[in-house]
């Protein structure tokens, strides 16, 4: 039987409930996920990557199916390298469509042998965001509705100016 392995990339800065949604739910689609930290260089970021990945790795660690990974390059050049058949994107509201739909046919010009496959978002996530949170918690907002409880103090003394950079 034919093994597919699927990418749920993002900066994931930092993951959040919305993030988990989509990678548990590619989880039950796929025999291997890779959840993926993309180094944007477009993007400024908040937490390292060491950070990000340290964070999703503690809030996903009951999903099964699952490898955690960072990557300084193309998508396209990831999948290939990872021989990865599927590219799994969560959709928010008609505002995410058009980047990732510029996104999803880019990738398969690079590389033709990967699928973006959109998964709505659910829809008590529909409005969250990695930058909602952060503003959020920066103003001194509570942000327990929106990540998970092992990350929630890191975050919080992160924002505050406490920890590295
Ligand atoms: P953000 O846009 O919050 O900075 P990322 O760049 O980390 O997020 O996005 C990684 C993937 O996760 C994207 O496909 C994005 O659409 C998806 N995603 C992020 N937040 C949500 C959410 N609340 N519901 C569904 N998908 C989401």
């Amino acid at each position: 039987m034919k093994s597919i392995t699927a990418v749920c990339p993002g900066s994931f800065d930092p993951i959040t409930f919305g993030h988990i949604d989509i990678i548990k739910r590619a989880s039950s689609m796929f025999d291997k996920v890779i959840v993926v930290v993309m180094k944007n260089a477009d993007k400024v970021s908040t937490f390292t990557v060491e950070e990000r990945l340290d964070m999703i790795r503690k809030s996903i660690s009951d999903i099964p199916n699952i490898e955690i990974d960072s990557y300084n390059g193309l998508l396209a050049d990831y999948t290939k390298i990872h021989n990865a058949r599927v590219i799994v994107k969560g959709l928010r509201a008609v505002s995410d469509f058009e980047y990732e739909f510029q996104m999803a046919l880019t990738n398969k010009k690079l590389n033709q042998n990967t699928e973006t496959l959109f998964l709505t978002t659910s829809a008590e996530y529909m409005y969250l965001s990695s930058s909602m949170v952060k503003l959020i918690g920066s103003m001194g907002g509570d942000i327990r509705d929106f990540v998970p409880e092992c990350i929630h103090d890191f975050i919080i003394s992160r924002l505050n100016g406490k920890g590295s950079k």
